[in-house]
């Protein structure tokens, strides 16, 4: 677990292994954690050697009529995936069982729900339109974490693949918009 780096604040709430990400021929090597603040993909060889971390910050994951924009998906060889929609992009893993994709839709679901319903504990009683202002306020939450410096650190680096600018915060996941390959920053 030393590996994982994860924050004093940071707790997992479900791990899966056997996940497969990236083209058709990756392999079915990886890990992926959900805590409450991200999306940990842990990247391993045939031998279970870890080759990448990538995190996908989970209050980047869209939010439509207060639900997560997460799916169950299909891979191209028919096995299930777990398919999440940022705001900069969107993410496949493959999984082996249905069961365990709807698992973790549902967990994502309660993460991002779950930080709805404090704020409507806090604001939705008065306020009537509770799906719109729930969001602009959740809005408004996000930026006093920016002022106060909780987000991580935005940084602009050149693509690995093909040298165009990208920016993003520091150890985010972002996709290049010219040559669309995914790195962090
Ligand atoms: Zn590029």
């Amino acid at each position: 677990m030393n590996q994982l780096n994860l924050q004093s604040d940071e707790v997992v709430i479900i791990r899966q292994d056997r996940v497969v990400h990236g083209g058709i021929m990756a392999n079915h090597t990886d890990e992926l954690i959900l805590t409450n603040l991200n999306l940990i993909l842990i990247s391993k060889g045939i031998f279970g050697k870890v080759k990448n971390i990538s995190r996908f910050p989970v209050d980047q994951i869209k939010v439509f009529n207060g639900n997560a924009q997460t799916i169950l998906g299909k891979r191209s060889n028919g096995l299930p995936q777990l398919e999440v929609y940022f705001t900069n992009g969107q993410e496949y893993f493959g999984f082996e069982s249905k069961k365990v994709v709807k698992d973790w839709i549902k967990a994502i679901n309660q993460l991002v729900l779950g930080q709805d319903f404090t704020i409507d504990r806090l604001d939705n009683k008065t306020i009537p339109g509770t799906e719109f202002i729930a969001s602009s306020i959740k809005d408004t939450i996000n930026t006093v974490k920016d002022v106060f410096g909780k987000k991580p650190v935005k940084v602009t680096q050149e693509c690995h693949s093909c040298g165009a600018p990208i920016s993003g915060f520091q150890g985010q996941v972002v996709r290049c918009q010219y040559c669309g390959m995914n790195q962090q920053m």
